[in-house]
């Protein structure tokens, strides 16, 4: 039994990446190029660093580049629906997850 397109280069499916943007900068990134700010249910804000946590995210260039931006223009409260907790501020201030 011949199979015709046994031997037929199959088109790769593009790979798709999830990719989000940026809230202070707009930039597309795929998802692990961010640091999320999340929302919780109980209405709770914090820095995500495992990216699994639940509720609202919110997603930051982690090159830490755009935060003092982010801060600035109030992104991260505006996206969340949230003010600003002052233990994130700090955080991000200071460029959580990137070296000095
Ligand atoms: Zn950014």
């Amino acid at each position: 039994m011949a199979v015709e397109d046994e031997h037929a280069v199959q088109p790769l499916p593009a790979r798709k990446f999830p990719t989000r943007t940026c809230v202070a900068c707009r930039t597309e990134r795929q998802k692990r190029e961010f640091v999320r700010v999340v929302r919780a249910p109980d209405g709770t804000t914090s820095i995500d660093l495992t990216g699994r946590a639940n509720g609202r995210g919110a997603y930051l260039c982690a090159d830490g580049s755009c935060w003092p931006d982010a801060l600035k223009k109030k992104s991260i409260e505006r996206a969340l629906g949230v003010s600003m907790p002052p233990e994130v501020r700090v955080q991000l201030e200071g460029g959580v997850g990137h070296g000095p």
